[in-house]
């Protein structure tokens, strides 16, 4: 087998993905989707286009107003090919008092590390699974890449235990000291006692997160078995 073609996570990550993005939101977007290519610390590069729906062979980014947009179509979770398709909900994210752009960028690196929505690893408790989402435990903070907020979000070495304190970066801002480490305003999706659930940052995280509409959001894919394929038919908007 050929070293010079790696296969990442899932999928058809071995070549480089194009993903399709498009607007199914009413809400203006107020972001440039050029900006999102987010750096590929993680060895995962993708390409990024702008399209009117789904795209053959093409993973997809869907904005969209809120998790009851359009029917169904909020609730899929790939391409009508089968390819790994993230949402964002333009409308909730700014009820939020949150940027659209940091809520892309997190999607589009969570998507990135882990297409499946599947990957897990051993932590430093020893009765808990946690979940490769690389933008959770750091999702409060954000960075400017050309004037436009990105999500902050971890490197590999934060999956790591072994590493120690202040020995290798372990988020893009340098914020966090340590693997596994939650910032205040962010949480992880952890497996524990045969049940999904979140762990938080801080005591106002935890009031937060019960407050949002999570439905469409990963951490819902997760606990899940099936996987929905989008029906085109549903993308025509009426
Ligand atoms: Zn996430």
């Amino acid at each position: 087998m050929s070293d010079t073609h790696p296969t990442f996570g899932a999928f058809n990550q071995g070549e480089v993905p194009t993903i399709a993005c498009f607007n199914q939101a009413s809400t203006p977007l107020g972001v440039d989707l050029d900006a999102l290519n987010v750096a590929p610390v993680w060895a995962t590069p993708a390409k990024l286009v702008k399209s009117k729906g789904f795209l053959k062979g093409a993973w997809a980014m869907v904005f969209l107003d809120d998790a009851d947009t359009a029917g169904a179509l909020a609730y899929h979770d790939l391409t009508p090919d089968g390819l790994p398709e993230s949402k964002v909900f333009v409308k909730t994210t700014l009820d939020n008092h949150d940027l659209v752009s940091v809520s892309a960028s997190h999607e589009l690196v969570e998507m990135l590390v882990d297409p499946a929505i599947n990957l897990m690893t051993t932590g430093p408790d020893p009765k808990v699974i946690y979940a490769y989402e690389s933008a959770d435990p750091v999702e409060a903070l954000s960075f400017p890449v050309n004037g436009i907020s990105m999500t902050d979000f971890v490197f590999p070495a934060y999956f790591e235990a072994f590493h120690k304190a202040g020995s290798a970066q372990f988020d893009q801002m340098k914020k966090v000291r340590k693997p596994f480490q939650i910032l205040a305003g962010g949480y992880q999706i952890i497996f524990k006692n045969g049940k999904w659930s979140q762990v938080y940052g801080s005591a106002a995280k935890k009031k937060r997160f019960a407050r949002e509409d999570r439905r469409g959001h990963r951490s819902e894919q997760r606990k899940r078995r099936d996987r929905i394929r989008a029906n085109p038919k549903q993308i025509a908007r009426g």
